[in-house]
């Protein structure tokens, strides 16, 4: 195969000069900076299937799908036409709507796992709600999380666990109180032992323990399944909720995420990402007698402006009903796999010390041969090849989200000869690195 050079990004740079007037570091997100990749960030002009084509009018098969949410690629026909079908008739009321009814029953009607549930307009809402929640059922304030897991930018989740004793926790932003960081507790992941000595002394005040249930935005951390029977185990004795965070993990790791991949009941789910089929959607759902303590049924509060408008539902609506179509998460996986083994396979042939750890759709390039199942084990000097990595696939046309902790995701639009071709330039990019 030909290596394509694709090098010119004037456009692209010409844009971020002017951005930077605007907006805080150019951007609107932290990691679309390209800060921890080389050049300027692509200005994406539009995208179709699984390319996406940026204002230089280079062509990239993508692997960042918007960070998750465009399982079924860029453009949806079906998405497309509801949307715009929606749109002509009005964007939002702030009332409710039939859609509404009809996105939440299709997905009700498909999992086991909540009852009811509350549509807001993003993860983090979706996460600081389910928080509160858990808060206001149980009449506690501390909150478990994990190193390694990412829950929107939530002030009091934006904790990583400090030097020392693990209780102690520092926050990761500016402008987070100390109050808030007292209340939440910052454990390691995948390590039973340590969650059972701090139940054992904190249990009793401990609202919820919150995990993303496949850990996907530090690397792709899979958890030993005793790992999270052992959550649900501590919580019931304590008294405290479980909450998957699934806004990453949800309607990819199967229609039911990753509660139903493992069969573990949490007492709140969190969706986002691809629920809204690629507009702003999050929700939170959990049992009937759970959500009976939201407003307007119960005392925690909680309301948004353009909660489940019209043209969101209509989005989520058109993506959901098509990944309940037989086969469509087994066909993604088996694409996935064929991929991946590709690369793999051209790694050992080199002896390149790579793997690729992956579930469903969702794959991370790992610089290692260990298995990784907590952020601490992550050398951050592997970044370093990864940065080539970046650079080389930009080159070739492939677009991997611009860090290496990111994961990857491979969309029902990637078909297999775009699979094969990505895996091709992926091959050859990695023999561009000193390993
Ligand atoms: C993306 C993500 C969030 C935040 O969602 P936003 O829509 O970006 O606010 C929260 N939790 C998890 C697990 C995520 O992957």
């Amino acid at each position: 195969m030909k290596t394509q050079r694709k090098i010119k990004r004037d456009a692209s740079a010409t844009l971020y000069e002017e951005a930077k007037q605007y907006f805080p570091g150019g951007v609107n997100s932290p990691v679309r900076a390209f800060k921890s990749v080389s050049g300027p960030p692509l200005f994406i002009k539009s995208g179709n299937g699984c390319r996406i084509f940026d204002e230089d009018d280079n062509s990239y098969i993508d692997f960042c799908c918007s960070w998750g949410p465009l399982i079924l690629g860029h453009n949806n026909e079906q998405i497309r036409d509801f949307v715009i079908d929606t749109i002509n008739k009005g964007t939002s009321f702030g009332a409710p709507t039939k859609l509404g009814n009809q996105l939440g029953k299709l997905i009700l009607d498909n999992n086991r796992f909540i009852d009811k549930l509350r549509f807001v307009s993003s993860g983090t809402e979706a996460v600081m709600s389910a928080i509160r929640l858990a808060r206001g059922f149980t009449g506690r304030n501390k909150i478990i999380k994990f190193e390694g897991c990412y829950h929107g930018h939530v002030d009091s989740l934006l904790v990583k666990a400090g030097s020392g004793l693990a209780t102690f926790g520092e926050s990761t932003s500016a402008g987070i109180p100390d109050a808030f960081i007292k209340e939440t507790i910052v454990l390691p992941l995948n390590d039973p032992k340590m969650l059972s000595e701090v139940m054992e002394k904190h249990g009793q005040d401990v609202a919820a323990i919150i995990i993303e249930p496949v850990p996907a935005n530090n690397g792709l951390l899979l958890q030993d399944k005793s790992f999270l029977e052992c959550l649900r185990i501590k919580c019931h004795k304590y008294g405290a909720l479980l909450i998957f965070d699934e806004v990453i993990n949800g309607f990819r790791i199967g229609f039911e995420g990753a509660a139903g991949h493992y069969g573990i009941q949490p007492d709140i789910i969190t969706y986002g990402k691809i629920i809204g089929g690629g507009m702003p959607v999050g929700a939170y759902g959990a049992s009937k007698a759970i959500m009976d303590h939201v407003a307007p049924d119960g005392p925690v509060y909680q309301a948004g402006t353009l909660s489940a408008n019209p043209v969101a539902m209509a989005a989520g609506y058109a993506a959901l009903q098509q990944l309940l179509a037989d086969g469509f998460y087994e066909t993604l996986a088996q694409k996935t796999e064929d991929f991946i083994k590709i690369i793999l396979d051209h790694a050992d042939q080199k002896g390149y010390e790579l793997s690729i750890p992956h579930i469903g759709s969702i794959f991370w390039i790992a610089f290692t041969k260990e298995e990784i199942k907590s952020a601490e084990q992550i050398d951050p000097a592997s970044m370093e090849k990864f940065k080539i990595l970046h650079h080389e696939l930009l080159q070739r046309g492939v677009y991997l989200g611009p860090s290496g902790y990111e994961v990857g995701f491979v969309s029902a639009a990637h078909k297999q000869e775009d699979l094969e071709e990505a895996a091709a330039y992926i091959c050859e990019a990695l023999n561009e690195i000193e390993w």
